[in-house]
């Protein structure tokens, strides 16, 4: 990442245009300790510079910093007690950042590496994703320094009442709706739920991811996977690459692993690895249909760790305190946390010939890595666009959840489909350069900024 020195740096007023490396420096003053947050917007920004300056009038309105600048964000503290009757104290946040499309929209995540740097990137990326829905969703991203890992499910349960009673003032159905995030599944949504139904006496659609029998959609669980292999499918065909026989790389042993995985083996692909954050197992016959069993039943049942697979499988290894990328395949998707492929990891990629990356969970890879990708005219996908499909089933959660009704699975899945093929079309539109290679990083930002930014000036300056 790129370090300004800000004391050089004067922004004049009144000019017309906006020059990425400035408003990143003053951000990075004002900001000093937040490194997630100004990688997540430098890497923005020097992307949309070119098309924001064609809008004198953004400039005008001083766009930029109000979109890099959240609304506001929410801190409090948690306290709940453990099993043992000792009262423990956690932090909580939300984040939300843009609502000029529709409401705050964006998950909740409980790991012990949470904090405000790291919870602004996840909100401004979420701004761009869910504006390249195309559902009407603004970005919001909250979450605690509380981990589930090693907790009772009371615990879990006390540590997610007492969340919600600090937030659920500052959302609702029509203002702010939280989904899962790491270390946040349908667990943690059903049991926040059931808090705010016991705080407000209403049952509304105020979570989305919610279980089955109280307003979840099908298909959500599977969303983000499967919406990840299928932009995957659209980036391969425009090389007229077929996805069937594909050896991939796959990292995270959670949600988005999960169905990536399921959504692979679907299409004939075979998935070779898989991860948690103590190490990664290598599967040389490939992950099927009943392994994938396995890991659901001990990733989400038995809360285990992914080393007992390499013990259920012989034909596995266990690599301890490794990631999964010197491993030789045609494909890599990161699914678990941001930066976890960084440029050494790149090029061991590149140097074993993987031809796509397509990234499930956000901002995966550093900044070397995505240029070391693009230098090397791989397919390369950032997550907010290969990784939307959670969130635009969510948004689609919302509408089942107003409409009172639910929809079939082929129907969700058809929209699915629909959706990512569209987000794709869009990277495609707007990131196409003149030698014909797709920048997906360029597409999915000019894309995904461009209608925030319009909905923003209709909007005046209020916020
Ligand atoms: P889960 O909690 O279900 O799974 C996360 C997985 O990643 C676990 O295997 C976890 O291992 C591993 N992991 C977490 N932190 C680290 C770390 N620091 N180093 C190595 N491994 C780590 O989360 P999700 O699958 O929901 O989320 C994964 C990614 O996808 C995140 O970046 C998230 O923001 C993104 N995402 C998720 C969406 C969703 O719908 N769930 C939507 C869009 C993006 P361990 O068990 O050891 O913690």
């Amino acid at each position: 990442m790129c370090i300004y020195n800000y004391k050089t740096i004067i922004i004049p007023k009144g000019r017309q245009f906006m020059k990425a490396t400035e408003v990143v420096a003053k951000l990075q003053q004002q900001f000093p300790h937040q490194p997630e947050y100004i990688q997540a917007v430098s890497q923005v920004l020097g992307t949309i510079e070119e098309e924001y300056n064609k809008h004198p009038e953004f400039e005008k309105a001083n766009l930029i910093e109000r979109l890099c600048i959240p609304d506001r964000i929410i801190q409090f503290r948690v306290n709940w007690i453990d099993d043992k009757g000792n009262v423990r104290t956690n932090m909580g946040y939300r984040v939300q950042h843009n609502n000029a499309i529709g409401p705050y929209k964006g998950g909740i995540r409980f790991h012990s590496s949470v904090n405000v740097s790291i919870l602004k990137f996840l909100a401004f990326e979420q701004v761009f994703k869910n504006s390249l829905t195309t559902l009407p969703m603004g970005g919001a991203k909250g979450g605690s320094d509380f981990s589930p890992r090693g907790k009772s499910n009371g615990e879990v349960m006390r540590f997610c009442q007492a969340f919600m009673r600090e937030l659920w003032n500052y959302i609702g159905p029509d203002t702010d709706v939280p989904a899962g995030d790491i270390g946040v599944g349908g667990r943690e949504v059903g049991y926040m739920f059931g808090q705010y139904k016991a705080l407000t006496h209403q049952f509304v659609g105020i979570l989305t991811g919610k279980g089955q029998e109280f307003g979840g959609s099908l298909i959500r669980p599977e969303a983000t996977g499967y919406g990840n292999v299928y932009f995957l499918e659209n980036m391969l065909k425009t090389r007229g690459i077929n996805l069937a026989g594909k050896t991939v790389l796959v990292s995270g042993a959670g949600n988005v692993a999960q169905y990536t995985i399921e959504k692979l083996i679907q299409l004939g692909a075979k998935p070779l690895t898989c991860s948690d954050s103590d190490g990664f197992v290598y599967d040389p016959d490939g992950i099927d249909a009943d392994k994938l069993a396995y890991i659901m039943e001990l990733k989400n049942i038995e809360r285990g760790r992914i080393k007992e697979y390499a013990e259920e499988y012989p034909n596995a290894q266990y690599f301890p305190g490794q990631r999964p990328w010197g491993i030789k395949a045609d494909i890599a998707t990161p699914c678990a946390t941001q930066n976890e492929i960084n440029g050494e990891d790149a090029q061991k990629l590149i140097d074993n010939g993987v031809i796509a990356v397509s990234e499930g969970a956000n901002m995966p890879s550093t900044p070397e890595a995505v240029k070391i990708f693009q230098d090397n005219k791989i397919l390369y996908c950032p997550g907010k666009a290969s990784n939307a499909g959670g969130v635009a089933v969510s948004g689609l959660e919302m509408s089942q959840n107003s409409e009172r009704l639910h929809w079939t699975r082929e129907e969700v899945d058809n929209y699915l489909h629909r959706i990512m093929n569209d987000i794709h079309e869009n990277c495609v539109k707007y990131g196409t350069q003149a030698d014909g290679y797709i920048n997906y990083v360029k597409g999915a930002n000019v894309a995904g900024f461009l209608k925030v930014a319009k909905a923003m000036m209709a909007q005046g300056v209020g916020m």
